[in-house]
Order: structure tokens, then sequence, then C-alpha cells
């Protein structure tokens, strides 16, 4: 059995955020927000094994400022990554331990009445 496994990555542009100082210009800017985020893969089932958000002066792209997750998420509501991105692989591996032990019951009940 092959077993198609690897790993990409991703960009969420989510906009703009806020307006605020940037240090490039040097006057006040809407700045954009964006997620990167990488993951793993079996077939098409993934899970995010990294991600990083980033805030950008929407005028001249400088300024790049790195921010946590969790006051981002907060701010947004939610993690803006799609749930089958996050949760494809878990559900898999936990389908795939639900699905064997229960085939092997039916099959021994099958061929062993
Ligand atoms: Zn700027």
């Amino acid at each position: 059995m092959v077993i198609i496994y690897g790993s990409g990555a991703n960009r969420i542009d989510l906009g703009r955020f806020s307006t605020q100082n940037c240090d490039d210009c040097q006057k006040t800017r809407p700045h954009k927000l964006i997620l990167d985020y990488k993951f793993d893969h079996i077939y098409w089932c993934k899970t995010v094994t990294e991600k990083q958000y980033y805030l950008f002066c929407a005028f001249c792209h400088g300024s790049v400022h790195s921010l946590e997750a969790m006051q981002v998420e907060s701010k947004l509501g939610g993690n803006p990554i799609p749930f089958w991105t996050r949760y494809g692989l878990i559900i898999l591996i936990v389908s795939f331990v639900i699905l064997v032990p229960s085939l092997m019951i039916l099959h021994h009940r099958y061929f062993f009445q």
C-alpha cells in the first residue's frame, strides 16, 4: 500500500486589520494582516504544523510585525484556517482507530457464527 505523505504551505490574506504608525512611511497608515501556515498531509488529510500572523503597511508593504496567534484570533473571533486543513489528518487517524477494529469484529462474527 502506497501512502502519499507530504507537506506544504499556504498564505491567507485577512485584509485590513488596523491603522497605526508605519516605521518605514513615518505616517499613520492602514495595516494588512496575513497568516502564513505550514501543514503535513497523508493524501488529502492535513494537519497544521506551524502558523504565524504578520501585520504590514498596506501602503509601502514595509514595517512588518509578527503577532501572537492567540491575540489575533481573539480579535478575529477564531482561527481562519479551514476546518479540514486543521483537523483532517486527526479525523483520518481516529477513523482508522475506530473502523479497523469494527471491521475485524464484523469479519469475525460473519465467518465464525
Ligand atoms: Zn508604510
